[in-house]
């Protein structure tokens, strides 16, 4: 699959130093230093492409965005990779309802969540991969599992057993009740009869009538979401076996810490014997009007939409910065009104001919991201650095904290 147009970084000039970066890990539950590396494997989980993009999407690829632009700028390779699950139920649910081809429908969105996201700014990941494409290697990663003796059949589907895997549950933290709940709202078959434990996975799907499938020594057939991610993490991140992990960075919406980053995990840890990822990073969800936003609630804010009514898709990044990457929180009018007077601002000053000292402001803004991408903090530095430029100070150099700001925070002015 395509990736998106490459995004541009201008260069941060060589004389700041940038410190470890620091991020929240759901792992651990608490924040923690990526340990500095040549190279970082980072895969996040990409859409259904039925609901593109609304905001809480958006949220969460600006999180691994700032992340991406972070690690690039400390002088490291990233190889980046995302998925986009081109074959699914909610997929072929909405193409049922409204009557149209799943392909037609996966395609309209796919092309709607690229052009969304290079407004947006967003880095392309290295390597998007749909499920589809990825088929022979899904089927390659359950043949692997069936080797490790992870697999059992129920009538003609397929099963992981999740609990071959002896840290199950150490990533999400959740109690076997909760585990058990959450696994049946998100898509889970807890009571399904024939299973060894309620929570196993299913890794192939039998081909159900009217519905597609792909040939494999499994039957025909589609595959399980979580064994698709763990495949193509696999299978693209150029895995390096003297790393203690498979991939550093596994990453998503905090709706995907259970279950299926947890499965992902388990599944990627029983066909390379070592744990999926050093860190678990997850964005938080954004929500309108007191409630998550969700296409079930059908109260989603389109990003599309708002480009199509005007909006600088700068100021939605802005909006979106001003929150902490991981707090959940509503969306509202006024952050975007107040993201809009802060983009006018910021242009107006850094096209003066004297402006501010610059050093200290760049100096704070990578201070605020190293320390668990805190966006709000950077934002208010510059902030701080637009009043004192109003108020006539000099000195700085205009153009340097203009790059920095476009490579740190992606926002291009
Ligand atoms: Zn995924």
């Amino acid at each position: 699959m395509n990736s998106w147009a490459q995004v541009a970084i201008p260069p941060v000039a060589i004389r700041f130093s940038f410190p470890e970066l620091n991020l929240f890990d759901t792992a651990l539950k608490s924040v923690h230093t990526i340990a500095k590396k040549d190279k970082y494997r980072i895969y996040v989980c990409g859409i259904t492409p039925y609901d593109a993009t609304h905001l809480g999407h958006a949220n969460t690829y600006l999180a691994f965005d700032l992340i991406n632009r972070y690690l690039k700028a400390m002088g490291s390779e990233v190889l980046f990779v995302q998925n986009i699950t081109d074959i699914d139920d909610p997929l072929l649910e909405r193409a049922n309802r409204d009557g149209i081809d799943w392909r037609d429908l996966a395609t309209s969105q796919i092309d709607l969540f690229r052009s969304d996201m290079v407004a947006l700014h967003i880095l392309p990941p290295d390597h998007y991969i749909g499920a589809v494409e990825a088929m022979p290697l899904v089927i390659d990663a359950i043949t692997s599992l069936e080797s490790a003796g992870t697999v059992y059949q129920v009538k003609s589907d397929y099963y992981f057993k999740v609990r071959s895997d002896s840290d199950f549950g150490r990533r999400s933290h959740l109690s076997e009740s909760q585990m058990l709940e959450i696994f049946s709202q998100r898509g889970g078959d807890p009571q399904r009869e024939g299973k060894q434990d309620p929570l196993d996975a299913l890794l192939w799907l039998a081909q159900r009538p009217n519905e597609p499938g792909w040939e494999s020594r499994y039957g025909v057939g589609r595959p399980g979401w979580h064994i698709e991610c763990c495949a193509i993490a696999l299978g693209y991140l150029d895995i390096d076996p003297r790393d203690n992990t498979s991939i550093d960075i596994q990453g998503g919406g905090s709706d995907l810490i259970f279950p299926h980053h947890e499965m992902s995990a388990a599944q990627g840890k029983a066909i390379n014997g070592k744990e999926f990822a050093a860190s678990y990073i997850h964005a938080g969800m954004i929500g309108l009007d007191g409630e998550k936003m969700s296409k079930s609630k059908g109260n989603l804010v389109f990003v599309s939409k708002l480009l199509h009514e005007g909006v600088d898709p700068m100021a939605i990044r802005i909006a979106l910065m001003s929150h902490h990457y991981r707090q959940d929180h509503m969306w509202q009018e006024s952050d975007l009104t107040a993201a809009q007077e802060f983009l006018s601002n910021l242009q107006i000053a850094l096209s003066r001919m004297e402006v501010a000292p610059t050093d200290g402001v760049i100096d704070q803004i990578i201070s605020a991201l190293s320390q668990d991408i805190d966006t709000p903090r950077a934002l208010k530095s510059i902030q701080s650095w637009i009043i004192e430029t109003n108020k006539g100070g000099s000195g700085g150099k205009p153009g340097e904290l203009s790059r920095a700001i476009d490579a740190l925070l992606g926002i291009a002015i």
